[in-house]
């Protein structure tokens, strides 16, 4: 297969063409941000699992070694930016749309950087896919582009699916990003080689690298390392927001990925150049995950540019070191102008998706005006690139009605921010479909628990009712066998008490004739001796004649 830059795409619906404030940070080459006196590592995991600790407190580590290991199969494993001292693992402040704090190891560096890496498999095509996958893992590497995604999980999704399209991303179409900009016209080779790894492990047969038609240095820089690749280059035109992953299959291929579905299911692997690069560190050179990246840009800085920065590295360092006029920032964004988080701190570290910090001017970023009412202009819906209807979305979100978000497909909205971009009663709509999209997964949550609670329910009812059949089956048995033995025994019994019964009679008959032989005799005995009385009676002296003689 040659490469090619000329073929047509599939025209995206919707978008918009905003400033993109690239120029600014594409001066000057990539340049490393010095080791700050802590780096705060987030051990955050993609399901929101806790991690497992891989350390202690007061515990030396060396550049690369494992801190934290996922506690699930979508876990990810995080490193040791640097050698240095474990000071403490605590909450701390993140860059994060809930501004909750998460866990973290606050790391003292020794100064040394002293690496361990991993042992490298340079001649990668050597080892199957399921080693290459186990590496990628063991690397922590997951999505630099924003989603964050363990690249392992994608992909043995990949294998479980059979992909047969390969779709590296390199569009980076959201306005004040320059990161991958840099890093293709720096470290092209690294990149293809990556590629080359992804198209080993999923068996891909077709592989498209996507770059959006204003970045004319890194186009020249990957068309030259492409060359004899086998891998299709192909210049899409720049609009926002082409990068998304399914509007960018649609661009590239023509085919539409369903709702609700996953692009691999539907036989294409997605993969951001930086991550590409970032395999292939791990795979070639056993490097793990431990720094990206990093633009940093607005005019409020006197050098905006792109940095090589440490995870953990805490963004006020990056602002000191890009010379900050704090006098002149009027807000602080993580990621880019259109889908980042406004920082309200800048004591908060950099992430592995951190691929922009912005602080900019009132006039490079204004303050957002105040809502209005809506006026149903339909600006929203011109732009709207997954044909959604935002208006309607934005009352149904507003009156709290998550089962009509629901049938509007809420669930479809990239957050792309689009329709608040052109909205002129400047409504936030992406925020009011944010909070929807959380409330809905608060409201099926909850709905879930309660299926389940209602189930342990009926389970502990089924198993009770089975319990009171069982024993009265139990008394049935034991009543049964009860009178089969007293059938058993009842004749001897009444046997003997038939013996028994006739002796008593034939004893009580004797001792009656006893008793009446007795009573005869007594009764003769008496009569004797009343008749001897009588006899002796007739002998004695009359005692009143015995008293008138004295
Ligand atoms: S762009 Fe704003 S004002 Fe216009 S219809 Fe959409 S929400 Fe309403
Ligand atoms: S934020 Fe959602 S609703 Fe608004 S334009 Fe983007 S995809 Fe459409």
């Amino acid at each position: 297969m040659s490469t090619s830059t000329t073929r047509t795409v599939w025209p995206i619906p919707g978008g918009i063409y905003p400033l993109d404030h690239k120029q600014q940070s594409l001066g000057t080459a990539i340049r490393q941000v010095p080791l700050p006196s802590q780096l705060v590592i987030a051990l955050r995991q993609p399901s929101h699992a806790p991690a497992v600790l891989c350390v202690n407190v007061g515990d030396h580590v060396s550049k690369g070694q494992c801190l934290a290991q996922g506690s699930d199969a979508t876990g990810l494993s995080i490193h040791a930016s640097t050698s240095g001292t474990v000071l403490a693992i605590t909450e701390h402040a993140v860059p994060n749309e809930s501004g909750l704090p998460e866990l973290c190891v606050i790391l003292q560096p020794d100064g040394e950087n002293h690496w361990t890496k991993l042992p490298a498999l340079a001649d990668f095509r050597n080892y199957d896919a399921a080693r290459l996958i186990s590496r990628i893992a063991e690397a922590g590497i997951c999505g630099l582009g924003g989603g964050a995604m363990p690249s392992a999980t994608k992909l043995r999704a990949a294998l479980l699916n059979k992909v047969h399209t390969l779709v590296i991303n390199a569009c980076e179409c959201e306005p004040f990003i320059t990161c991958d900009d840099a890093l293709m016209q720096a470290s092209a080779d690294d990149i293809v080689a990556g590629i080359q790894i992804l198209l080993h492990i999923s068996a891909a047969n077709r592989c498209v690298f996507a770059i959006e038609d204003n970045k004319p240095a890194a186009l020249n820089a990957m068309r030259a390392a492409l060359t004899d690749s086998g891998i299709e280059l192909v210049v899409v035109p720049s609009i926002y927001p082409s990068g998304a992953e399914k509007l960018l299959i649609y661009s590239l291929t023509g085919s539409e990925i369903a709702t609700g579905t996953l692009a691999v299911e539907q036989g294409f692997l997605c993969f951001n150049v930086s991550t590409a690069h970032a395999i292939a560190r791990a795979v070639v050179h056993g490097e793990v995950l431990v720094s990206r990246i990093t633009t940093i840009t607005g005019s409020a800085l006197v050098n905006p540019g792109n940095y090589c920065v440490l995870l953990g590295t805490p963004i006020n360092e990056l602002l000191k070191h890009a010379a900050v006029d704090q006098t002149k920032v009027s807000s602080l964004i993580h990621g880019g102008s259109l889908t980042g988080i406004a920082l309200t701190s800048n004591n908060v570290p950099v992430l592995a998706t951190s691929a922009c910090v912005i602080a900019s001017t009132a006039a490079e970023i204004p303050a957002a005006e105040p809502e209005q009412n809506c006026i149903r202009c339909g600006f929203c819906t011109e732009v709207c690139p997954v044909l959604l209807l935002p208006q309607q979305l934005y009352w149904a979100s507003k009156s709290e009605q998550l089962q009509q978000a629901t049938t509007l497909n809420l669930h479809d909205c990239i957050e792309c921010g689009a329709c608040s971009y052109v909205c002129p009663s400047h409504i936030p709509l992406v925020q009011y479909f944010r909070a929807t999209k959380a409330d809905i997964r608060i409201a099926e949550e909850k709905l879930l628990m309660a299926n389940q609670s209602r189930a342990r329910f009926e389970f502990h009812q089924a198993r009770k009712a089975a319990e009171k059949i069982q024993e009265e089956q139990r008394r049935a048995t034991r009543a049964t066998l009860a009178h089969q033995q007293l059938e058993q025994t009842a004749t001897p019994s009444l046997a003997q008490a038939a013996i028994a019964a006739a002796m008593a009679r034939v004893k009580a008959k004797k001792a009656l004739q006893d008793f009446a032989a007795a009573v005869d005799a007594a009764s003769n005995n008496l009569t004797t001796a009343d008749s001897q009385a009588d006899n002796t009676a007739a002998y004695l002296p009359n005692p009143d004649q015995q008293d008138d003689s004295r």
